[in-house]
């Protein structure tokens, strides 16, 4: 199956939410700057397309947007108001049981700066209906002279570009998608949403409630979708929930979605044995804005999964194209969403994924033994188009200030080094996949840091003790010329693009490993 081409740019872009903040500027720059430079790799599928900020990847999409839960400040319980007039205004009145007198909104999410920007005529308002006297004194920050109760203000959410597409608010024309997390002040930590919508609008959202109520315990995770029409479908997979709905007109059928999503949902289930406890709540909706030759955008926040695609794709396979792509953004929904890590760990959450999103996408037969190894030899060729000096932990940290796509590329690479090294070490009796059931059993505990945690869990079996330290803590260059011939594959970069391919004369254990990767000769 040919699935157009891989896009060389950054995955998903999501989550390196804490330390984007911080670097929020040099992110900027660099944003701008590699905006020009996304390149297409023409890998056999389109596993993400990363967002087009970035750094180039393998993969399946486009934009993913991973995605990590923020930690909100405590500070209270607040009933939220969304008032949303025909013309798709957004005005939002919030009460809260504590007084306040300052208010901070997301700015930065994601490679997208100036969110806050969109948020205008904020007031506040004291527990004797006084005016507090609110004043913005920066983008995103308000503060008034009086505790107030109440506050109300606008959002301007009419004007989402192809960066920011899947990851901020919006609403245009007969959609839109409201997110919490840069609609409401970030000290709001639970919340009451009543919304108030035109009368041929709808609101959905993987939170069970209606436009009367939804009770919100981790705002930042919440996604809203609104249209005036949509469908939804739901099915249970081994226990988890798992619903798709579809907006707009698309040249696939629901249960054709919901059966791609159902098909992967149940592979990770089983590479996992973890069950979702928020199941998987998967949206696709037609883009609103032009983008580039990447036809779609995603986002993997808490439960949910935006999927934003272009109607007038000529993906020649849409059911396919929806399967690679979920590939993807549900290992998200597991890594790093299910597990509460913190560190920036993206060699992980992003390489790691990519590799074990490729190894499912060949396991489903949604891409050839040979595509899945063009793929690898692909990444490589990107692999080696930057400078290799960093550590793939130091390249985590500065993921948004850095040209090339390390975190991606060496990250996915290693994984397959690992895969590699335990199934011959074992005799094919332990895979990477072995490692994923520990993580979600209980071996890694919550809030651990997610470096030395996944660090120590890759390093555990005895065979591979030291092999994290050196990949992922060191700055081992990767050499696969060197590397693969012992696994029975040879990696021919003698031409434009480097050639992975098996060995003609393969002994009975390397024809043993290679078969429990997938190879059918
Ligand atoms: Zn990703």
């Amino acid at each position: 199956m040919y699935l157009q081409a891989f896009a060389k740019g950054n995955p998903d872009n999501l989550l390196a939410v804490k330390k984007f903040r911080a670097k929020a500027q040099s992110h900027e720059e660099r944003r701008k700057e590699m905006q020009n430079q996304w390149v297409s790799l023409r890998l056999s599928l389109n596993l993400c397309a990363f967002a087009r900020n970035a750094f180039p990847v393998f993969l399946l999409g486009l934009i993913l947007l991973c995605f990590a839960v923020l930690k909100a400040h405590a500070n209270g319980n607040a009933q939220v108001v969304i008032n949303m007039s025909p013309q798709g205004e957004v005005r939002i009145e919030a009460q809260s049981s504590t007084p306040a007198n300052s208010w901070s909104f997301r700015n930065a999410y994601a490679g997208v700066l100036g969110i806050a920007e969109r948020i205008t005529d904020f007031r506040a308002t004291t527990a004797s209906e006084q005016d507090a006297g609110a004043k913005k004194i920066a983008t995103g920050e308000f503060r008034s002279e009086l505790p107030a109760n109440k506050i109300s203000y606008r959002v301007n959410v009419s004007k989402p570009d192809a960066a920011d597409v899947s990851h901020v608010s919006w609403i245009i024309g007969d959609y839109g998608f409201l997110m919490l997390g840069d609609l409401l002040p970030q000290s709001f930590t639970s919340v009451s949403v009543r919304f108030e919508l035109p009368g041929n609008w709808g609101v959905t959202s993987s939170i069970s409630g209606d436009a009367n109520l939804y009770q919100v315990d981790a705002p930042e995770k919440a996604i809203f979708f609104l249209g005036r029409l949509f469908r939804k479908t739901s099915q249970t997979v081994d226990g988890v929930p798992v619903t798709t709905v579809l907006g707009g007109s698309w040249p696939f059928k629901e249960r054709d979605a919901l059966g791609a999503a159902t098909r992967v949902m149940k592979s990770y289930l089983e590479l996992t044995r973890f069950k979702l406890p928020g199941g998987a709540f998967i949206i696709i909706a037609p883009l609103p804005v032009k983008v580039g030759d990447t036809k779609w955008r995603a986002e993997a926040r808490g439960s949910t999964v935006v999927l934003l695609i272009d109607p007038d794709a000529d993906f020649n396979n849409w059911v396919g194209q929806l399967g690679v792509i979920f590939t993807h953004e549900l290992f998200h929904l597991w890594v790093p969403n299910g597990l509460g890590l913190d560190d920036d760990y993206d060699w992980f959450f992003e390489g790691f994924t990519l590799y074990t999103a490729l190894q499912t996408a060949l396991k489903l037969k949604m891409i050839t033994f040979k595509e899945y190894l063009d793929t690898l030899a692909r990444v490589y060729d990107s692999y080696l188009s930057h400078a290799d000096d960093l550590s793939l932990i130091e390249a985590s940290e500065r993921r948004w200030t850095t040209p090339g796509s390390l975190v991606y590329d060496k990250g996915m690479l290693v994984a397959l080094l690992y895969d590699l090294k335990i199934r011959k070490e074992s005799g094919g009796k332990t895979t990477l996949a072995d490692r994923y059931r520990e993580l979600f059993g209980g071996r890694v505990a919550a809030n651990a840091g997610g470096n030395e945690a996944i660090i120590a869990l890759l390093d555990s079996p005895p065979a591979m003790n030291g092999f994290a330290r050196v990949y992922v803590e060191g700055r081992a260059k990767l050499e696969l010329e060197q590397v693969l011939p012992s696994y029975g594959l040879t990696l021919d970069s003698s031409g434009k693009q480097s050639e992975l391919r098996v060995n003609q004369d393969l002994n009975a254990e390397q024809k043993k490993l290679l078969r429990s990767l997938g190879f059918r000769k």
